[in-house]
């Protein structure tokens, strides 16, 4: 499917193991392709409309049923396994929205997939994706390929969350693929449940309304951290301090948060910081609006500010939640937060209470 007129917004994820495995190769093709695949998608819904790619779309709604799961054939299901238990683990805790669908492919070495379940999964996907739309199965077809496949048959993985806005209905489609090769043993929780939380919030801050990219990707490193805490299954501190280590990385250019307002605008001087500013310095700036906040507590992000930033847009939202003038001092007194040494960083992470 030619995405020219098609209006769909990615918001992905960049697994922290990638990083961690020091592989500044991998993960420099990945920003890349991840950044390529996105602007050609984004940039059409700019043509005389707005130059914002989320302006004017309705909001993704509740849904009583959950999200819907298909996988390749051939692809071990412990993949699917896992992206599950991540996205339902979110949605338990934020609650049920779409309509949505997760796509998940993938192929490990040694198990080919079949030339058949490529095209079975392609049918079933151009199927779905064109019911309600004025594309064709036809047109999909090699869009689908292109997609999921060819990518799958490069070994690259990928997590993301693409918007679709051509059907009837808004939905969600949350894409995954070669999962496989962001899983380490040693990790406390397999990093395929952690894609599933992080592209689940993606659907539900969809819900909510336009928000800064620094908030939606922040908002989402977060619960990432968050959510495993609160079950137990892994201290937020070891994961958050080297986020902030990541973020401190690129301080000395200047750019801050205030410039990561919408990556699918940003100049390139600042989109080349897409990572540190939206995902890192993003997700602590989530820890520092909680700690501001009169309850310190991290559910009064889903039970009150994401509900202001519905009703009032994210700027007076944040200055409401916060007691403030403006996101400026939000922006000025964050940057004083990020000065301090990374022992008072973590204190505040330790305040912060469910
Ligand atoms: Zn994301």
């Amino acid at each position: 499917m030619n995405l020219k007129g098609s209006a769909e917004v990615l918001l992905t994820s960049f697994p922290h193991q990638i990083m961690r495995s020091l592989s500044w190769l991998l993960m420099t093709a990945c920003l890349g392709s991840c950044r390529s695949t996105t602007t050609p998608e984004t940039a059409v819904l700019d043509a005389g409309v707005s130059t914002s790619p989320w302006a004017d779309v309705d909001p993704l709604v509740f849904t009583s049923s959950g999200p819907t799961y298909h996988v390749i054939d051939g692809y071990d299901p412990i993949w699917l396994t896992y992206i599950q238990e991540g996205v339902e683990r979110a949605r338990t805790y934020w609650g049920s929205y779409g309509p949505t669908h997760v796509w998940v492919v993938g192929q490990q070495d040694g198990r080919l997939i079949s030339e058949d379940a490529k095209q079975q999964f392609i049918d079933k996907y151009c199927t779905w994706r064109t019911a309600s739309s004025e594309r064709t199965v036809t047109e999909c077809r090699p869009y689908a390929r292109r997609r999921f496949i060819e990518v799958m048959e490069r070994g690259e993985p990928e997590a993301y969350l693409s918007d679709v806005r051509d059907t009837e209905q808004r939905m969600a489609e949350l894409v995954f693929i070669n999962v496989h090769e962001w899983y380490y043993e040693e990790d406390a929780i397999p990093d395929p449940i952690l894609r599933g939380i992080h592209e689940y919030t993606h659907v539900f801050q969809q819900s909510v309304g336009p928000m800064p990219t620094w908030m939606a990707e922040g908002g989402a490193v977060f619960i990432e951290a968050w959510l495993p805490k609160i079950d137990g299954r892994r201290d937020p501190k070891d994961v958050m301090s080297w986020i902030m280590e990541r973020a401190q990385r690129m301080r000395h250019s200047g750019f801050t948060i205030a410039d990561m307002e919408e990556i699918e605008t940003a100049p390139e001087e600042v989109a080349q910081y897409y990572l540190e500013l939206a995902y890192d310095s993003g997700a602590w700036a989530t820890v520092f609006m909680i700690h501001q906040s009169p309850t310190q507590s991290v559910s009064s992000l889903k039970n009150e500010f994401y509900p202001l930033v519905k009703e009032l847009g994210w700027e007076a939202a944040l200055a409401q939640y916060l007691n403030i003038e403006s996101k400026d001092q939000f922006y000025e007194d964050f940057e004083a937060f990020m000065d301090l040494p990374i022992q008072e960083q973590l204190r505040t992470l330790e305040a912060i209470r469910p």
